[in-house]
């Protein structure tokens, strides 16, 4: 695993290294969300580490390592690409065992993100479950921010979206542009079901989440993850009986 802080010599080399402006990768995004609409996860993959190199970076919640898994096909071999993990300090034990799992058996470099306050810094100044006041501070805190910091090293990131989980991901772009962040927002299975998911699962062995297989369709912190009953869509299971639906980090 390599930490942030670790990797930071490497910043230099990485900032700037294509020379382009916001402007430009912005263009760049524009175009690429035309021109692969049709294309597999597999070449949207390939495209962003071609175009990008070590200015891009996947995250993972570690639901699955799908992304993760197609990225190390896009990109095998000593160049990994990195795969970003936020560690909110409020996730299952399984979530953390996939994390370790796929850091130990898949061909790409993990690094994980911490927020600024531990559990306890952040009860001590705000008050314990926080997550259960005010969940959007919560999140800010422990999500939204770390995920900030982390990517400014990047031009280009992945996720996992996918436009069948839930009505707000319905119109989510391959490639788009990240206006808050400045950046290329990465898709690359948007276009899959979780059918599609299933199968890649299956052909490749790849590691997903014990949670998957115990009712949670959708996994997330524990305090605001519950399993989901038949018939709801796949994120009912989040922040469930709230009116938040997303942690801010694709908004
Ligand atoms: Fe906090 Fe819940 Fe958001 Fe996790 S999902 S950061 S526990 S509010």
């Amino acid at each position: 695993m390599t930490t942030i802080q670790e990797d930071r010599e490497d910043q230099e080399d990485r900032e700037g290294r294509e020379g382009r402006t916001a402007e430009d990768l912005k263009r760049l995004a524009e175009q690429a969300g035309r021109d692969l609409e049709d294309a597999s996860a597999l070449e949207i993959l390939q495209w962003a580490v071609e175009t990008f190199g070590k200015t891009f970076c996947v995250t993972s919640s570690m639901e699955d390592a799908v992304v993760a898994h197609l990225a190390s096909r896009a990109q095998p071999g000593d160049s990994q690409v990195d795969v970003v993990f936020l560690d909110t300090g409020y996730h299952f034990p399984e979530t953390i065992g996939t994390r370790d799992a796929v850091e130990a058996v898949m061909d790409v470099n993990v690094i994980t993100l911490t927020p600024r306050q531990t559990v306890a810094e952040q009860d001590a100044e705000y008050g314990p479950k926080l997550h259960d006041r005010d969940p959007d501070l919560c999140c800010a805190l422990r999500k939204v921010k770390p995920l900030e910091e982390g990517l400014t090293r990047y031009d280009a990131w992945a996720t996992g979206l996918r436009r069948d989980e839930s009505p707000t991901r319905a119109n989510t772009p391959v490639v788009g542009w990240d206006e808050k962040r400045q950046k290329v927002k990465i898709s690359p299975i948007a276009r899959w079901t979780q059918d599609d998911v299933d199968a890649y699962v299956a052909e490749h062995g790849v590691l997903t989440n014990p949670l998957l297989m115990d009712g949670y369709a959708s996994v997330g912190c524990a305090p605001c993850t519950r399993r989901v009953l038949e018939g709801e869509d796949a994120r009912a299971g989040r922040w469930a009986g709230r009116s938040k639906t997303e942690c801010g980090l694709h908004g």
